[in-house]
């Protein structure tokens, strides 16, 4: 048993354990110590306690200075006063002097209402008379890639980001440059970040308390689209976007509003509203076939799942020896886009020139996979473009609609039909677990009557399970963050470990805690809220196995031929590229 020890805070008598800080102890009793650049990342394994904004300092008796609590730790008989005159003047004073250093464009900042400096500022009551003005930095912006803007002019240098690619995703991207006003948070060499190895899972943009990093807005581009006569503009949502979008509302998260977002988007005048569940259900199809083939043919194995962008271009980068592993599947709605513009386009006499495909994704590298040039069909990208849970909000409060006050409809057909299957695929060991579902069944010919496969299920970081299919026991492994993708890709390297089928996603939670979802700033527990919603949407669903999907059955029957033939491959499988190691 770790020792105790005893201190106050605020007169208050308090005994923690002996390794905790002083900011921890503080919260473990209610007492609110402002931060800024601590990020605590504890069930991911790492934490931003970097100690440099100097916002949490406190005054503890006997010490000459003030001390940060946040990288503190307490000791026995330590009494800790948060809010002295002295501690708020400083904290005050700090903030006063970042912002001296900041450009005041709350109003038009893509952060505005969700900046932690905002709030801060506004916590401590620093309104007008500034007492401190001077030169500000200035620094290149980075606008390279489709997915993720860099304006170092409103960094903090905080390190959360550093933080969380380095630690928690081992993508080591970015980290500090340069010395002094010069310092920015940027890839190696001030390269553009479209030219780096970064993944675009967009985990820093969801911790970054500024608007130093944000996702490349395409609001306007859908607007456009909607609004001009010759377009046939079709959206699809992805199965993590319905359990976080009403937190956008003040919801609680874990709220499930499939229904009022289906509403939501017809209002905003889409001509079709569809479901990348059904491609999600498309690709199990697929997947489970190119698996089945795999071990009925002596084919390389442990197979791996393919739909996260990030993830794909994680081992494109960084283990090109093994990039005859990944399925060939095609990412969820990429498929749905190839389908779009070729079987809805024919079945429904619509020029596929005139289909725009819009995917509302909680993701930020879909951004970027929506413009691989190897993802389109006929000289047409599959999707065209690639808004987030936040943009789908953002459409919304322009349009003055408020989800909360709309009622539940359902999706258009036939690419709006979906199982459970499809709805899992938004949380990490969805994808594997709604694949079993369907090998289970095409192996043994019999019903499988149990379809939660619950050993799969948490928030663990790496999981491992034996399933028996047919009297014959199958390694399956899951892995959500690259960081823990990175082990088991080196585990499997070495030969430490042997898998059939592995599933990985980039983001903590898999797609519930996506770079493009509400921010998260770190709270496990709100991801954990989403994934329960997503497993409760599953339940409620009278199909929960892919193969049962009506719409996606017929798909093959008038349209694409044999599961994992021709067309399919034409249509939904994809290659890979070995890209730059550093
Ligand atoms: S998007 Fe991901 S890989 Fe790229 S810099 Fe951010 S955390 Fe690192
Ligand atoms: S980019 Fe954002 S998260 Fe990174 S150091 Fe700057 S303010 Fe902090
Ligand atoms: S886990 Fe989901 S949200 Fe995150 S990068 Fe992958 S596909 Fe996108």
């Amino acid at each position: 048993m770790s020792k105790t020890v005893s201190l106050t805070i605020n007169g208050q008598s308090v005994n923690v354990p002996e390794n905790m800080t002083i900011l921890a102890a503080a919260r473990s009793i209610g007492v609110n110590v402002p931060t800024l650049c601590h990020l605590d990342l504890h069930e991911l394994k790492a934490v931003n306690q970097v100690g440099v904004c100097r916002v949490c300092v406190v005054e503890v008796a006997g010490a000459r200075s003030l001390v940060p609590a946040c990288c503190t730790p307490v000791s026995e008989g330590m009494a800790v006063k948060t809010n002295t005159p002295r501690a708020v003047l400083a904290r005050r004073t700090t903030v006063e002097l970042l912002l001296s250093d900041h450009p005041f464009e709350c109003l038009t900042c893509e952060k505005n209402r969700s900046c932690d400096l905002q709030k801060l500022a506004a916590d401590l009551g620093i309104q007008e008379d500034l007492r401190f003005t001077g030169q500000k930095s200035s620094h290149e912006k980075d606008h390279s890639s489709r997915a993720i803007k860099r304006n170092p002019d409103k960094c903090v240098l905080c390190r959360r980001c550093e933080t969380m690619c380095n630690q928690v995703q081992t993508c080591g991207v970015i980290s500090a440059v340069n010395r002094g006003f010069n310092t920015t948070i940027a890839p190696a060499f001030e390269k553009p970040i479209q030219e780096s190895t970064c993944t675009f899972c967009g985990q820093c943009v969801a911790v970054c308390p500024t608007g130093a990093l944000t996702e490349v807005n395409n609001v306007r581009n859908v607007w456009q689209a909607i609004n001009d006569p010759d377009k046939y503009v079709m959206v699809q949502t992805a199965p993590a976007v319905r359990v976080a979008l009403g937190e956008e509302f003040g919801m609680e998260p874990g709220t499930i509003v499939t229904g009022k977002m289906v509403a939501l988007l017809r209002r905003l005048g889409f001509d079709k509203v569809f479901d990348t569940d059904f491609a999600a259900d498309l690709t199990i199809i697929e997947e489970a076939s190119e698996m089945i083939h795999r071990i009925q043919h002596g084919g390389t194995l442990p197979i791996l799942t393919s739909c996260c962008p990030a993830w794909v271009k994680f081992f494109e980068h960084q283990f090109p020896d093994l990039l005859d592993i990944p399925s060939t599947c095609k990412s969820p709605h990429e498929m749905f886009g190839a389908i779009a513009k070729t079987f809805y386009a024919e079945k429904f006499g619509i020029d596929p020139q005139k289909i725009v495909v819009v995917s509302v994704m909680p993701c930020l590298a879909k951004k970027y996979e929506s413009g691989r040039e190897e993802l389109s069909n006929n000289g047409l990208q599959n999707v065209d473009y690639v808004i987030t849970t936040r943009e789908l909000a953002m459409m919304a409060r322009e349009a003055g609609l408020n989800l909360v006050n709309l009622p539940d409809e359902d999706f258009d057909h036939p690419l709006g039909e979906s199982t459970g299957a499809g709805v899992i695929f938004g949380t990490t060991g969805g994808v594997i677990e709604a694949a079993l579902r369907t090998a289970y069944e095409w192996l043994t010919n019999q019903p499988l009557e149990k379809v939660e496969f619950t050993q799969l299920r948490g928030f663990g970081q790496i999981r491992e399970a034996k399933v028996n299919i047919g009297g014959k026991d199958f390694t399956i492994g899951v892995a959500h963050g690259l960081g823990n993708a990175r082990r088991m890709l080196e585990a499997i390297r070495s030969g430490e470990k042997t898998y059939d089928a592995i599933e990985i996603m980039a983001c903590p939670g898999g797609c519930v805690g996506g770079g493009g979802q509400p921010y998260h700033h770190g709270n496990v527990n709100l991801i954990r809220k989403r994934a329960e919603a997503i497993y409760r949407e599953d339940q409620g669903k009278p199909k929960r196995k892919s193969h049962e999907n009506k719409d996606v059955m017929k798909l093959y029957e008038e349209f694409l031929g044999e599961k994992y033939g021709e067309k399919a491959h034409e249509l939904l499988h994809t290659h890979y590229t070995i890209r730059n190691r550093y």
